[in-house]
């Protein structure tokens, strides 16, 4: 079989359960699988092999962005100063989405991959919409590895406002077709491609259908994606309806388990953390999207305390609409960042915890760590190379700290999933991003028109 090598990599970081960081290293790919990590002086290159140069490169397991909206992609800056959060979802977001075809939802399923093997990611998480079948495709095409989930709302009026026309179902339906997903795409694409159930918004989905939800789950061996304690409104509407928080509601309707991984959680109640530890639930920070839309997720969330408690932290972009790009890197400088301002502490969150939140971390809230999130042999060959020949990672003293402190998404320079190289030397083999760019603008532009938004995108200053 045909191997790819990657020779002469400057910092080779493992994640390993040693933590390694390996100078002048190589790796060795065979099919899906690395079958060797070391020094490159220890590796036998053959006639055949496929050599990428890592020289002014350092290697991450592949990133993890386990908070991505695909099909929120061409409405792109309609979420901005929308001024509360439930604004932002029922007037902006999901009007966006309610209004969109599946042409546009393949167009913005392919444009979010590109952003995202742009910025060195391999594996998102995509919390749900009604086109999980483009954003299927659009993985076939790119070639990334992921997790596509089916909304599934039964509430058309709720404590925070009412849903678009068309945007939620009986709970029979809702049910019914988020099941005939998984069954069509779980283990799809060579097992690149998880499908799991989503609880996208939990105000907007019944006691009954969120039982149900979990009763299916566990039926077919998936998990299940949502978002919780996502802004101060969203809580005050939980107590409203419900008398208590997300978290307690969830414990009590059974959801609270090792397959569900929930979005954002700023806004747990300190009291309620210990339900997550002994359910060992899964969380994703969402730092961009909770600092442009004034969620207060860092400042008053309690990520410090969740990783003292053992629980699975990763990091996510959420959406063009929320955050607005997708470059989990940046995050990872964001939630370092925020947290040693908000707590008044350098030493709160360590770069080097970053790092494994976008890997290791990312791998565990996934139910993917036993394949991916670490540079071992046996493990799945998804790898990120990142170019550090450019200013802001020179000089190199501590790698870990520069790619921290210093780099962003965009020094992604090769990116491999499954073995099969996605961009390499910058250039996205995958996908025609030229092509990709001229249809997403004519799209997006229809689309904000037929969904009434042109006023809140459009440019307070003069455009001549
Ligand atoms: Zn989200």
């Amino acid at each position: 079989m045909a191997r790819t090598v990657i020779t002469n990599i400057d910092y080779l970081v493992t994640v390993d359960p040693g933590r390694r960081i390996i100078r002048d290293g190589a790796l060795v790919i065979q099919g899906d699988r690395i079958t060797a990590v070391g020094k490159t002086a220890e590796i036998k290159v053959q006639a055949s092999d496929d050599i990428i140069e890592g020289r002014g490169k350092l290697a991450l397991p592949g990133v993890f962005d386990t908070h991505v909206h695909n099909a929120q992609q061409l409405g792109r800056s309609c979420g901005d100063e929308a001024w509360s959060g439930p604004e932002r979802l029922f007037r902006r977001l999901w009007v966006v989405e309610a209004h969109m075809d599946k042409g546009d939802a393949l167009c913005a399923a392919r444009l979010a991959q590109v952003e995202m093997i742009r910025a060195g990611t391999t594996c998102f998480a995509d919390p749900g919409s009604y086109f999980a079948a483009e954003t299927a495709q659009a993985a076939k095409e790119s070639g990334m590895r992921g997790m596509i989930a089916r909304t599934v709302f039964d509430m058309g009026t709720t404590v925070m406002g009412n849903l678009p026309k068309g945007f939620f179902e009986p709970t029979e339906d809702a049910l019914a077709r988020a099941d005939e997903m998984v069954a069509e795409f779980d283990g799809s694409l060579d097992g690149r491609l998880k499908a799991w159930f989503s609880m996208r918004v939990p105000v907007a989905c019944s006691d009954d259908l969120l039982r149900r939800l979990c009763k299916l789950a566990e039926k077919r061996g998936v998990g299940i994606i949502g978002h919780a304690c996502e802004n101060r409104d969203e809580v005050i509407a939980s107590h409203l309806k419900y008398g208590m928080g997300d978290i307690a509601r969830l414990e009590k309707l059974g959801l609270l388990a090792p397959n569900l991984l929930l979005l954002h959680m700023g806004w747990i109640d300190p009291k309620e953390l210990h339900m997550l530890q002994k359910r060992d639930v899964k969380i994703s920070l969402a730092p961009s999207a909770s600092m442009h839309q004034a969620m207060g997720n860092i400042s008053h969330g309690k990520a410090p305390e969740m990783l003292e408690l053992g629980l699975a932290l990763s990091l996510g972009s959420d959406s063009a609409m929320s955050s607005n790009y997708l470059d989990a890197i940046r995050q990872a400088f964001l939630i370092v960042g925020g947290l040693h301002e908000a707590r008044l502490d350098p030493k709160v969150l360590r770069p080097e915890v970053a790092v494994e939140m976008l890997t290791i971390g990312g791998a565990r809230c996934m139910l993917w760590d036993k394949d991916l999130g670490s540079l071992e042999v046996g493990k799945k060959a998804d790898i990120t190379l990142l170019d550090t020949m450019r200013p802001e990672w020179q000089p190199v003293h501590n790698p870990i700290a520069n790619l921290i402190y210093c780099a962003h998404g965009g020094c992604a320079d090769t990116v491999i999933v499954d073995g099969k190289v996605l961009m390499r030397g910058g250039k996205v083999l995958t996908l025609n991003e030229h092509d990709l760019y001229e249809e997403a603008a004519d799209r997006a532009k229809s689309l904000i028109k037929r969904a009434g938004l042109e006023d809140t995108v459009a440019s307070i200053w003069p455009m001549h």
